[in-house]
């Protein structure tokens, strides 16, 4: 028997501590003070790149409505 284990079984809730931290959210790197909430102009660009891909350049689905059975007339 180990009862003794069931200390473990408890998880550690989410440490405050890390979010005051700050990291980017792009690479995990700790925040720069200049770019954050980035690390550096890198990541911010990143970011910005994502929110504006999806944003305005949404990816277009390749076009395929031609069918086999189309062709036959
Ligand atoms: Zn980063």
């Amino acid at each position: 028997m180990k009862l003794s284990s069931r200390r473990k079984a408890i998880a550690p809730a989410t440490r405050p501590a890390a979010v005051k931290a700050g990291k980017c959210p792009i690479c995990g790197k700790p925040q720069d003070a200049g770019y954050r909430p980035f690390c550096s102009k890198r990541c911010s660009d990143i970011d910005l790149g994502r929110w504006l891909g999806g944003r305005y350049a949404v990816p277009g689905e390749p076009v395929s409505t031609r069918t086999e059975e189309d062709d036959e007339e």
